[in-house]
């Protein structure tokens, strides 16, 4: 079969590799039909990864149809279609009961195009299938379903969950990229009164104003914090949501939190941060930090399927695998080449 193999960092390339087979009886054989790029791919490209070792097959996102079922599996049938999770979990251990599947004690968590191979190829083994696979309902729009493996569960539990957006709140959401998107899209479940948008790409920031944002504000000056005091009449937000992972983008999140509001971080950091205890200490704040554990999927899918969230507005271009490499490229240039989401397909 065809995949995309990282050979180490700025080293990808679309090869012919074995097509996988059933290694354990809790696997599936996905047939990928449409899967995409990451942010967190790109952060792998550049070496930012460890755990992503020489020939892996890169991706964690996608939607298939079943090929072969493992002995031990109950939820699905070879035919079925289904949508992939990001994250691959047992649902028996203590984490998974939990519901912290990010943290699957049997080996799962995020796994897929990091420590097996992933997505992003004709076919993919997935482990644990029962717990990782969700059926995709008839007459979806399998392109939207993309979404819902990573960026839209992501932006809604690590962003608005965790920061606890209410009616009435004031949101800030700094990056405006797709997770940033998503945690826009899905905070508004909640009726915030405002959601400042915060990014340097007046592209992007457009983009976020037709998916609900109140008001944006252009970084480029580096002026963001003053910008959005300003707005809140020097208040603050009430839930600043972090989605770039850099340190001056936490660190306009704890310049404008207001008192007794929440920090949400969702960023892959690669380095340290400063933390202005110093400031915060009596600030009545809250900081929270995770992976997705995707337990909100089938919530999600339910307001995708009745429309109430249209994930479909995310994706900005359409490649066949084959071409893989230009649907990097593009990605890679996010900006100039005004990319949200790339859908790739294996025809
Ligand atoms: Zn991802
Ligand atoms: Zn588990």
């Amino acid at each position: 079969m065809k995949a995309l193999v990282f050979h180490g960092p700025g080293k990808l390339a679309l090869e012919d590799r074995p097509t996988p087979v059933i290694a354990t009886p809790t696997d599936a054989i996905v047939r990928i039909t449409k899967t995409t790029i990451c942010g967190t791919d790109l952060h792998i490209m550049k070496g930012d990864v460890p755990t992503v070792t020489d020939g892996r097959i890169l991706g964690h996102e996608g939607v298939g149809v079943i090929e072969q079922v493992g002995a031990s599996l109950s939820n699905f049938s070879v035919g079925d279609r289904v949508l992939i999770s990001c994250i691959t979990s047992c649902g028996k251990c203590a984490n998974c009961k939990k519901g912290m599947y990010s943290h699957c004690e049997n080996g799962g968590g995020w796994i897929l195009g990091n420590r097996i191979d992933g997505t992003q190829a004709e076919y993919v083994r997935v482990p644990f299938a029962d717990n990782s696979l969700y059926p995709i309902p008839a007459g979806a729009d399998e392109e939207a379903l993309v979404m819902l493996s990573d960026i839209l569960p992501t932006g809604f539990e690590c962003g608005v969950l965790n920061g606890r957006v209410k009616p009435g709140d004031t949101v800030a959401i700094v990056g405006g990229g797709p997770i940033g998107l998503a945690a826009l899209l899905t905070a508004q479940f909640y009726s915030p009164a405002e959601i400042i948008m915060v990014d340097v790409d007046d592209n992007r920031l457009e983009v976020s104003k037709k998916f609900g944002a109140t008001k944006v504000v252009n970084n480029s000056d580096g002026k963001a914090a003053a910008k959005v005091m300003a707005l809140t009449d020097n208040r603050g937000v009430d839930v600043a949501i972090e989605a770039v992972g850099i340190p001056s983008s936490f660190d306009i999140c704890q310049t404008i939190v207001a008192a007794g509001g929440h920090i949400a971080n969702i960023g892959v950091h690669g380095k340290p941060v400063q933390l202005n205890l110093d400031k915060l200490w009596a600030h009545n704040i809250t900081l929270t930090t995770g992976l997705v554990d995707t337990v909100t999927t089938p919530m999600l899918l339910k307001t995708v399927m009745s429309g109430k969230v249209q994930p479909k507005q995310l994706i900005t271009h359409h490649f066949a695998l084959h071409d893989v490499m230009q649907a990097y490229n593009t990605f890679g240039n996010a900006m100039k080449e005004r990319a949200l989401k790339v859908i790739i397909t294996n025809d």
